[in-house]
């Protein structure tokens, strides 16, 4: 699609109100627990005029427009009430929520109104994660955030490991509950042996630390295979099941149609 931007970030301010902004969700599956224990929420823009605008495109502009803010909160609330509507305590599935550097920087009171927006949802705090990337916690506001997120008992993941200013140090001192490698990592699993060893490497940094290690992009089987033998935790990808919309994804739990497939019945 090659638009001219100028026409697209016009439409960006106005998509959120005219209804044209939803979330999908994909499932995460969880190796230990055979089962599906987590969702991540992605946005979608379909604007009535150019069609389903990718979030690689969108999500940049509204940082770059101030748009972000809206549009996280809005996401915020809506994975809340998604989460509420289908909570079970007895076999909780927590939705996972990204969150940009726009937002983060905004420090403690970024973590203050994702708890409000918990509580009001009427969740524990366990039934919502905020995925942030490496490089959007650079600055001290936003690590702060992090910080308040994780001591109030929300679930931070760093996302798309491997990729950004990674830094040991930070991992160290923010201690994210999990590390989501990034699908780069995955990808040429299991036929290079030097990315099998680096996948290896950091799902043992991860659990060293104590932290849950995710990977991302899973698209094969045989992935699969090497990252359950490698001891990763919980694995998301096409392979799984693809982002999908809330009524699709209700009924994909439902069916129990991931958990057949990890187990080879389906
Ligand atoms: P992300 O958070 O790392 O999300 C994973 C991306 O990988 C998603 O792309 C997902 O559809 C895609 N994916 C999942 N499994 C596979 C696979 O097996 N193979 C391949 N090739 N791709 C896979 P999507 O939905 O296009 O989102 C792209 C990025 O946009 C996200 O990366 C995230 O950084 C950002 N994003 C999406 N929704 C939001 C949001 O609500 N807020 C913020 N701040 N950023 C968002
Ligand atoms: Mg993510
Ligand atoms: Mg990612």
């Amino acid at each position: 699609m090659n638009l001219p931007a100028a026409g697209l970030e016009n439409e960006l301010s106005a998509a959120l109100g005219r209804g044209e902004i939803s979330l999908h969700y994909q499932p995460k599956y969880d190796i230990l627990r055979g089962r599906v224990s987590s969702v991540e929420a992605l946005m979608r823009w379909t604007s009535p005029r150019h069609g389903k605008i990718s979030p690689g495109v969108f999500i940049p502009m509204a940082e770059r427009l101030g748009l972000i803010n809206d549009l996280g909160r809005w996401a915020l609330g809506e994975a809340c009430r998604t989460a509420a509507k289908y909570y079970n305590p007895s076999r909780p599935t927590s939705v996972a929520v990204n969150a940009s550097p726009n937002q983060l920087a905004r420090g403690a009171e970024f973590a203050e109104e994702v708890a409000r927006e918990i509580e009001s949802a009427g969740l524990p705090f366990s039934a919502i994660e905020i995925e942030v990337t490496e490089n959007a916690i650079l600055n001290e506001d936003a690590q702060e955030a992090v910080l308040s997120l994780s001591t109030r008992g929300i679930h931070v993941s760093l996302d798309d490991f491997g990729t950004g200013y990674s830094s040991l140090a930070y991992l160290r001192r923010l201690r994210p509950g999990t590390l989501k490698i990034d699908r780069a990592f995955v990808e040429d699993v299991p036929e290079s042996l030097e990315s099998c060893v680096l996948l290896k490497a950091v799902i043992n940094i991860g659990h060293s630390l104590g932290m849950r290690v995710v990977a991302e992009g899973v698209e094969t089987h045989d992935q699969v295979l090497f990252l359950e033998h490698a001891g990763c935790d919980v694995l998301q990808g096409f392979f799984l099941a693809r982002p999908m919309p809330e009524a699709e994804l209700v009924e994909c739990l439902r069916s129990g149609r991931i958990e057949r497939l990890m187990s080879g019945e389906a």
